[in-house]
């Protein structure tokens, strides 16, 4: 995953932009960055796979000046870099996927081109699409043409000594809002352009818009310029409503905790469960299990607690060691609440499974839970994305990990497992139930997800639920 943040101000941008990048640490915990313009560019990037993002850039953004800077969290690049062009230096901040990376960099060092920048023992996927753009007539030109060759999906900050060229994906999988400075913060005209919106209101910006699929504006202190018309075809990517989204934040004009209590109803509203109370796998379970209880009439109680200080997603990181460790150590439980009680637990999704069951359902258990009926806010994950960085593979999915068992001798059609009315369906589910040691288990159906969210399902991406 990652997230992308850039200003233009008349006065200093620096600290803007180190809240504003910093309101992006729940997308990634590799590798951030910051980049700024005053009569020429610098930039700074570190680690921030064993600190958090503040305390590594907190010295850094104080020494920085200028009156334009974009920064990135990310998990795959260091970044933002500065490139040499025939458009000039410009500084660049990218997110998202290329799945034919091996391929756009054999054909750019056949044509003699080489790369400087390495990430993973690859080629930075952020140098591969500024060499791309390099090869378009305009800069504009350029990022239609890379968003043409590549597969995945990029969202992209350019910053050159004019002004921010945002630029969002093609199909409008992952989001870019745009925001201006509001009285108040800010008094001289500022633009901001950010993977979340909810990096906004208190930087003192007011959201004015998300960009269409494959649009570009370029933002300077005179306002914002559409430099590419948004494209017809969008499939935004459902999860964002679902887990990776802040809460605060707003996609398509479609509030993520208003989606989440809507999914968290839904479950409900055909749910007959006698239990004590609903609760939430903090954080991204918590929006889903205030809506269950809101319909249910359920109390919401917390036999889990997140310590929140220093502690992000557990599924974020890429080594397996680390996303234990934090998954063990950030959620305490509350003896008091859960001994003896029947409880609906929501979350956002099982991804694996493994780790919902050894840091929250033993945690439960081991404190004298009397039943837990776990209920998912999204249909089980069949496939992973193959639009951002992810660090799931297909065997891993618990839902693949129940159809290997279940299928010992013949590989049905996936297809049949996808039908939340098929037989094949139900066994699945019931195979990952006992697997998680839970006394009931119940997804979201697809049609009450796509609902609940809010957006044609013709706009939505569900490639995680589908494969197409
Ligand atoms: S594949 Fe899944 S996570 Fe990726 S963009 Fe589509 S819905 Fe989102």
């Amino acid at each position: 995953m990652g997230g992308i943040f850039g200003v233009v101000s008349e006065g200093n941008c620096a600290k803007a932009l180190f809240y504003g990048t910093d309101y992006h640490s729940h997308l990634g915990t590799e590798n951030a960055g910051l980049a700024v313009w005053d009569e020429g560019f610098s930039h700074t990037i570190h680690s921030i796979s064993e600190a958090q993002f503040k305390s590594r850039f907190v010295g850094d953004y104080k020494e920085m000046t200028g009156h334009m800077g974009i920064g990135a969290i990310d998990d795959d690049s260091p970044q933002p870099l500065i490139v040499r062009s025939k458009f000039g230096t410009y500084a660049i901040a990218a997110t998202g996927l290329i799945t034919n990376k091996d391929e756009l960099t054999r054909n750019l060092l056949r044509n003699d081109d080489s790369f400087n920048e390495m990430a993973g023992g690859g080629v930075n996927g952020v140098e591969l699409v500024a060499k791309l753009i390099n090869r378009g007539e305009s800069i504009v030109d350029g990022i239609i043409r890379m968003q043409r060759v590549i597969e995945g999906s990029v969202c992209l900050l350019l910053m050159t000594r004019e002004g921010i060229y945002a630029a969002r994906d093609r199909c409008g999988r992952f989001p870019l809002s745009i925001g201006k400075g509001i009285c108040g913060a800010e008094s001289t005209p500022s633009y901001v352009a950010a993977s979340e919106s909810s990096s906004f209101p208190n930087l003192g910006y007011a959201l004015i818009r998300s960009l269409g699929p494959g649009e570009i504006v370029r933002l300077d202190i005179n306002g914002i310029h559409v430099e590419c018309p948004p494209g017809a075809e969008k499939h935004v990517c459902a999860f964002l409503w679902i887990y990776t989204g802040d809460p605060s934040s707003i996609y398509e004009g479609i509030s993520v905790e208003n989606a989440r209590e809507r999914c968290g109803r839904a479950m409900a509203r055909n749910d007959r469960i006698e239990a004590d109370f609903v609760t939430g796998v903090p954080d991204s379970g918590i929006g889903h299990a205030i809506g269950y209880a809101m319909e249910s009439g359920l109390p919401y109680r917390r036999p889990l607690v997140k310590y929140t200080p220093g502690y992000g997603r557990s599924y974020t990181p890429p080594s397996q060691d680390i996303r234990d460790l934090v998954a063990t150590m950030k959620l305490c439980a509350v003896r008091d609440v859960i001994q003896g009680s029947r409880m609906v637990v929501c979350d956002d999704s099982i991804v694996r499974g493994t780790q919902l069951k050894n840091y929250t359902i033993r945690k439960l258990w081991d404190n004298g839970a009397r039943e837990i009926h776990v209920r998912p806010a999204c249909p089980p994950l069949m496939f992973p994305c193959r639009y951002a960085s992810s660090t799931r593979t297909i065997s891993e999915l618990a839902s693949h990990r129940a159809i290997r068992a279940l299928e010992s001798e013949r590989m049905n059609p996936i297809d049949e497992y996808l039908d939340h009315a098929s037989d094949q369906y139900r066994k699945m589910v019931e195979w990952i139930r006992k697997d998680l040691d839970v006394t009931s288990l119940k997804y979201i159906h697809i049609e009450e997800m796509i609902a609940a969210i809010g957006l044609p399902e013709e706009q939505l991406c569900l490639f995680c639920w589908r494969g197409r």
